[in-house]
């Protein structure tokens, strides 16, 4: 069995579309990401063979927003960053004490960091994801990570453009990863990301697919796959692990 752990936002679906993209999901009425229609029909078809793992730092609330995963409902997905396992669309009871272990022996140090980025002017919004993370959004993120390092954190701390992710030790992406396939026991693995935060989820792959040299300078893969420029990311993952 083949195990495909791909990151959502700008890996399997994207906000702006392009031509022929299929909408997958809505705030009311309004569309807000959309999937390449040949990327819906690989994974409409895909068989026992090749297992798909979406691996977001979205809530659980906002991944259950998107409805191909409710048609074509993955065993496992991976949420809230690491933090939370869902196996059937439901909250796996033995990760999540794990999670609730890792933020409660930290709880002093994930108050003191939220406290921080709530009084910080700079910070446009902040809040605790799932109990699982902090994420704040700064145009000016930049200087308020700088900030929280002076404070001495702790907590790993990661900027994507202007959102900030601050994670305990031990939520990621690349943990929970570690512990699907501790599960499923695949014979191979591919993952596929685009951002900092989907650097542990890629170190723990044979081959990790990536978008660029940028991110692929920065992992430590066996077998690094850089999306050719010309080609939808999306459809060169799924087509890469619908050939493996
Ligand atoms: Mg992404």
């Amino acid at each position: 069995m083949i195990l495909i752990a791909c990151d959502l936002d700008n890996t399997l679906i994207r906000g702006r579309p392009q031509e022929g993209d299929v909408p997958v999901e809505y705030s009311g009425e309004r569309v807000v990401t959309y999937m390449s229609r040949r990327t819906l029909e690989i994974i409409a078809n895909l068989n026992g063979r090749i297992v798909l793992v979406p691996a977001t730092s979205r809530s659980i609330e906002q991944y259950r927003r998107i409805k191909v995963f409710q048609e074509y409902a993955p065993v496992y997905a991976i949420v809230s960053g690491g933090g939370v396992i869902l196996q059937n669309g439901e909250i796996d009871g033995a990760w999540d004490g794990r999670r609730k272990n890792v933020v409660d022996s930290t709880r002093g140090e994930f108050e003191r960091v939220f406290r921080l980025l709530q009084n910080d002017v700079r910070v446009e919004r902040t809040k605790i994801i799932d109990d699982a993370f902090i994420f704040a959004k700064s145009a000016s993120a930049q200087r308020v990570i700088d900030s929280l390092k002076r404070d001495a954190i702790s907590f790993s701390i990661l900027r994507h453009n202007e959102k900030i992710y601050v994670l305990p030790p031990g939520i990621d992406k690349g943990a929970a990863l570690a512990e699907v396939k501790r599960r499923l026991v695949p014979s191979c693995v591919a993952a596929a990301g685009d951002s900092v935060l989907d650097i542990p989820l890629l170190n723990g792959a044979d081959y990790a697919l990536v978008p660029s040299r940028e991110i692929a300078a920065k992992i430590k893969a066996p077998h690094i796959l850089v999306n050719p420029e010309t080609a939808d990311f999306s459809v060169f993952v799924m087509e890469f692990a619908a050939r493996l």
